[in-house]
């Protein structure tokens, strides 16, 4: 039996909903929908009608934007299924959001007055997006965390916002990689975690700005990749196809501008979303309270991938 399980049978009917809304987010009272009936707002708890729409306008504002960053060659498999966004109080949720396969994001309903959920509005429904043109093939969890953290700081930025402490966490992380720490993680197609973002972002900033003088529209040409994939192709082959480049040369020549760039932040990061936190990257203190305020994780995707 599981801890949470063995709590389960003091606490009697409290307990008993817990549980059940830990493993069925999607399954809460609908609260509200948008007109066409795409999204649909899920509770455990009833929201006041104006926060409900609001919830809404913002979701579909985010997806808007996330969709023309990606610029899909198809937009159909986007709105083809219902999105469920189960917002959440605190006893039903321990994490500030995810997103669950391509059909749910979940996200904890006081988080949503953070203006940092902007970005993790974008961020997951980048997830939400490119598991939809999968399909169910995969694309390395790297990959799918630096589309979604990209896409998700150009919203931000987008709507007004400045880059911030969480920024200014990544730019560290960015700046301090070595090589065989970015070759580790790279090779690793199912990691998860603050670092598997932070490489993922780092991969494709790279492309964005420094690979072969930067390639221009890099989200448009990732999206190509994930239709590659979602046509059957796997990563690796993939990304040959699409950036007449084998994945492992890529690989060499990134790990080469890591061994350059290694301890000089200000050419690491230049022209990067982390370029204004160059000069203190090296000093900026690991803040746990900044990784926890954002870091979504992607929870179950392979398992809700395979069931889809
Ligand atoms: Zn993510």
């Amino acid at each position: 039996m599981t801890r949470s399980g063995f709590m389960c049978l003091l606490p009697g009917l409290f307990c008993i909903a817990n549980a059940f809304a830990a493993e069925s987010p999607s399954k809460y009272p609908l609260r509200c929908q948008s007109d066409d009936g795409f999204l649909l707002i899920l509770s455990d708890r009833a929201l006041d009608p104006e926060r409900c729409k609001s919830h809404v306008a913002r979701v579909i504002k985010a997806f808007a934007f996330v969709a023309d960053s990606a610029a899909w060659k198809d937009r159909g498999p986007l709105t083809a299924q219902p999105l469920r966004f189960s917002v959440l109080g605190d006893p039903a949720l321990k994490v500030l959001g995810y997103a669950q396969g391509p059909n749910l994001m979940v996200m904890k309903d006081a988080y949503m007055d953070n203006p940092l959920s902007e970005g993790t509005l974008a961020h997951e429904l980048t997830h939400i997006q490119d598991l939809r043109q999968l399909r169910g093939k995969r694309l390395p969890s790297f990959m799918l965390e630096g589309r979604a953290l990209t896409i998700g700081q150009a919203y931000r930025m987008h709507i007004g916002q400045k880059p911030g402490d969480y920024d200014r966490q990544m730019a560290r992380s960015a700046a301090t990689f070595t090589a065989e720490q970015a070759m580790e993680l790279l090779d690793n197609y199912r990691g998860h975690g603050w670092n598997n973002q932070a490489i993922g972002t780092v991969v494709v900033e790279y492309m964005r700005v420094q690979w072969n003088g930067g390639v221009a529209g890099i989200n448009p040409r990732l999206s190509r990749m994930i239709e590659r994939i979602a046509a059957g192709r796997e990563f690796d082959l993939a990304f040959q196809d699409e950036f007449k480049v084998a994945a492992e040369a890529f690989a060499d020549t990134f790990a080469g501008w890591l061994r350059t760039t290694q301890n000089i932040p200000q050419q690491r990061l230049r022209g990067t979303i982390w370029q204004s936190f160059a000069a203190e990257s090296l000093t900026a203190k690991p803040s746990r309270v900044a990784r926890d305020d954002y870091v979504s994780e992607v929870i179950d995707i392979v398992d809700e991938v395979l069931r889809w």
